[in-house]
């Protein structure tokens, strides 16, 4: 760690209706009542979890899906203008593993190109959706100009060496799926958990990082975390973690670039 002490992203994942597409698409039935939620996390939950970090005075990190952007590139224009980065989650949001190999490169370039003409922006690292990183992905950032990954599990991010890339970890109970969202069909079956129970959670999170000296990364979803349920979570976390000395804010690519020039320490966990 250095004296920029912990990094930290609020990073959200926005799947809007790319994840009712995508789970149809491999014979998964989606419940009706689930497509009003996400179609609004690609609308106004994506607006809410804009707000939120822009009252924040936080530029921070969403990953979105190439359709996802063909759909809403005024919010995507809105990001961009607040000074957040944006990161690549796939263009349809299948799992890149289950793709061939003319499938996945097609995922990348088509939402290349389309950040390339619409915004003149280049991405520079992903998540991959449903975390399925492939063994042609690391190719296909490389041919696409990413540097970075956020897909695996820890705090630590270290230089993937055979791929070629940095890594940034995350925490899996940082992702809100695995407490604020039933949904069975996914495998999702527990009741969703009590806020305050959320919130003890993710300091717990917080706070192994702190000590690790770690990045901590979180993966949220518009319409879970904006929620009106879970949004408070968002808030008093923040507060939480502005309480504590040594900690700076910035996106993922920041974090890849301090990497880059050995401000971080790395090592996997
Ligand atoms: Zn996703």
């Amino acid at each position: 760690m250095d004296q920029e002490g912990v990094r930290v992203c609020f990073t959200f994942d926005v799947d809007g209706l790319s994840l009712l597409s995508a789970k149809r698409r491999v014979g998964i039935r989606i419940p009706m009542e689930m497509e009003a939620p996400l179609r609004d996390d690609q609308g106004h939950f994506f607006d809410l979890a804009l707000a939120f970090l822009n009252s924040a005075g936080l530029r921070q990190t969403l990953f979105v899906t190439g359709k996802v952007a063909e759909d809403e590139p005024e919010r995507i224009e809105a990001a961009l203008q607040a000074g957040h980065e944006i990161g690549f989650h796939g263009y349809s949001h299948l799992p890149l593993a289950s793709l061939s190999a003319e499938e996945e490169l097609a995922e990348f370039l088509r939402t290349q190109r389309y950040f390339h003409d619409r915004f003149g922006y280049q991405l520079k690292g992903m998540r991959a959706p449903s975390y399925s990183f492939g063994p042609r992905t690391p190719g296909n950032m490389r041919q696409t100009g990413m540097t970075y990954d956020s897909s695996q599990a820890g705090c630590h991010p270290f230089f993937e060496a055979d791929g070629g890339y940095w890594e940034i970890p995350v925490l899996p109970e940082m992702d809100d799926w695995m407490h604020c969202i039933r949904f069975p069909e996914l495998g999702f079956n527990d009741t969703p958990k009590d806020p305050k129970e959320v919130a003890r959670i993710y300091r717990d999170c917080f706070d192994y990082c702190y000590r690790e000296g770690g990045c901590f990364v979180t993966v949220w979803h518009p319409f879970v975390t904006m929620s009106e349920r879970y949004r408070p979570v968002a808030t008093e976390l923040l507060a939480y973690i502005r309480s504590h000395a040594r900690v700076t804010f910035c996106t993922m690519s920041e974090i890849a670039g301090a990497c880059a020039a050995g401000r971080i320490t790395q090592g996997r966990i």
